[in-house]
Formats: C-alpha cells, sequence, structure tokens
C-alpha cells in the first residue's frame, strides 16, 4: 500500500484516559484538513497537549479512532508516522554536538548547502555564523552554550529539514529578547505555512496566523472558529 501521507487528520469518537487516571477526553470529534493550521488554547490542564501527543501516536486512544488520510493511522507503519511529522517542543531539546548536527538530525543526509539554506530561512544563520567555529560550533550539554531563544530557532531549522507534512509546535513561554522575539516569530509562520499544524499557543501573532483556533476546556472543544470569528 502507498503509505505518503497528505495530512488530512481525523478524530472520530476519540476517548482518552492515561493509566490511572480519569478520562481527559471524551467522545472527542475534529477534522483537520490538510495544510490548516490549528491553534489550540485553553487553560493548563485541559488537554491541549494529550490531543497533540495523540496525534504523534506518543499515546494512542482508549476508545475511537484517529484517521489520518482517511486511514486508521494504527494501520500506517510507526517509521512513516514518525518521519511525516515534526514537533518542536516547548524546552526544545539539543544534544551536544555541533550546530549542524543538530539541523541535520532533521534528515540524516542533509548536505551543508540545505543545511544552511534552513538555517537561513528560521533567521538563525546570522548568529551562528558569528560563534567562534560558525556551523561547527560545539552548543553544549543539552544546548547550554546556546540562548533559549537561539535553541529554539536551531529547533525550527531542524523541523524545515525534516519537511514534515504535519507539524506540532508546543509554543515556548519562556521571554527572550524582543528581537529574538522577533526572529522567532517570523521563524514560525514560515514553518508553518504549507503543512497541517497543532499549536498549542500563547503567542497572539501565532493566534491570529491560525486557519482555526480551537479553545478547549476539559478536554472538550468549546469554541472553534477563526481570529475574526471568535
Ligand atoms: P498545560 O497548559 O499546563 O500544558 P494541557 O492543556 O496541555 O496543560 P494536558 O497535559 O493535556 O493539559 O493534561 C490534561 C490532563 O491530563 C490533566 O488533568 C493532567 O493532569 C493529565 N495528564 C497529563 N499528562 C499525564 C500523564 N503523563 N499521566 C497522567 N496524567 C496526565
Ligand atoms: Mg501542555
Amino acid at each position: 500500500p502507498d503509505f505518503s501521507i497528505k495530512g488530512e487528520i481525523v478524530f472520530k469518537n476519540v476517548s482518552f484516559k492515561y493509566k490511572n487516571g480519569d478520562y481527559v477526553l471524551q467522545n472527542f470529534n475534529l477534522k483537520v484538513k490538510k495544510g490548516e493550521i490549528i491553534a489550540l488554547v485553553g487553560e493548563t490542564g485541559s488537554g491541549k497537549s494529550t490531543i497533540v501527543n495523540l496525534v504523534s501516536r506518543f499515546y494512542e486512544p482508549t476508545n475511537g479512532v484517529i484517521y489520518i488520510d482517511g486511514m486508521d493511522y494504527r494501520k500506517i507503519p510507526l517509521k512513516k508516522l514518525r518521519s511525516s511529522l515534526g514537533y518542536v517542543l516547548q524546552t526544545p531539546h539539543l544534544f551536544s554536538g555541533t550546530i549542524s548536527e543538530n539541523i541535520r538530525y532533521g534528515k540524516l543526509y542533509a548536505t551543508m548547502h540545505e543545511i544552511i539554506v534552513a538555517a537561513k530561512l528560521v533567521n538563525a544563520h546570522d548568529f551562528i555564523i558569528n560563534l567562534e567555529n560558525e556551523y561547527d560550533t560545539d552548543v553544549g550539554e543539552g544546548g547550554s552554550k546556546l540562548s533559549t531563544g537561539q535553541r529554539q530557532l536551531i529547533s525550527l531549522a531542524r523541523a524545515v529539514i525534516a519537511d514534515p507534512k504535519i507539524f506540532i509546535l508546543d509554543e515556548a513561554t519562556s521571554s527572550v529578547d524582543a528581537y529574538t522575539e522577533h526572529l522567532i516569530q517570523d521563524a514560525i509562520m514560515k514553518v508553518l505555512n504549507g503543512r497541517t499544524s497543532f499549536v498549542i499557543a500563547h503567542r497572539l501573532s501565532t493566534i491570529r496566523k491560525a486557519d482555526r483556533i480551537l479553545v478547549i476546556q476539559n478536554g472538550k472543544i468549546i469554541e472553534d472558529g477563526s481570529h475574526n470569528q471568535l
């Protein structure tokens, strides 16, 4: 069968509970079109991360089905699914190694040229070439030699290199300086474009960019519409 993923995602009567917990989602229904950008907003504990954890199949529904391009996603080989999915998590994970190794992590055989193109797209190139060894600079344990904002830009470059059909972004809340904030915002817009995206959004700029904003409360969608509609 052809498992090339286009990126339509449907939650059909999905219920979910973590081990030893109560149900977080009950009969949750959602249809996301290919290329649609969804912003998830809502109080802490409302279920936003749980929803994206299910999309990425870190967890599977307790009941109900998630379909990707009309197919029960449990039938899609996990490797295929994972390679079609990109994430940038709240505290982006960098490993000790160079800048280029960290960006290349998105695609094992990326050339230096591809790495630089990705870094330029997400506004990371300028700070990188000012580092002591440019793209060969060691980022330190967990990226400790870089600022939080720089780590976020590197993880966005990694996502660009991977070129996923489905993109999950858990927006960082950590504050960065105004200039870096502007670079990150601009980079996020570029990475979301053209991909089915789920963004756990804190920035108003990202919420505005979304095609749909879902307000989540107690595992339910209580509002669903564009920024103008809501
Ligand atoms: P936040 O804005 O704080 O990130 P959230 O909307 O992402 O919150 P979730 O993390 O999805 O919320 O949590 C939804 C519910 O599931 C909460 O009651 C939470 O305590 C519970 N929960 C989340 N992760 C786990 C887990 N790994 N094991 C057990 N319960 C969990
Ligand atoms: Mg969360």
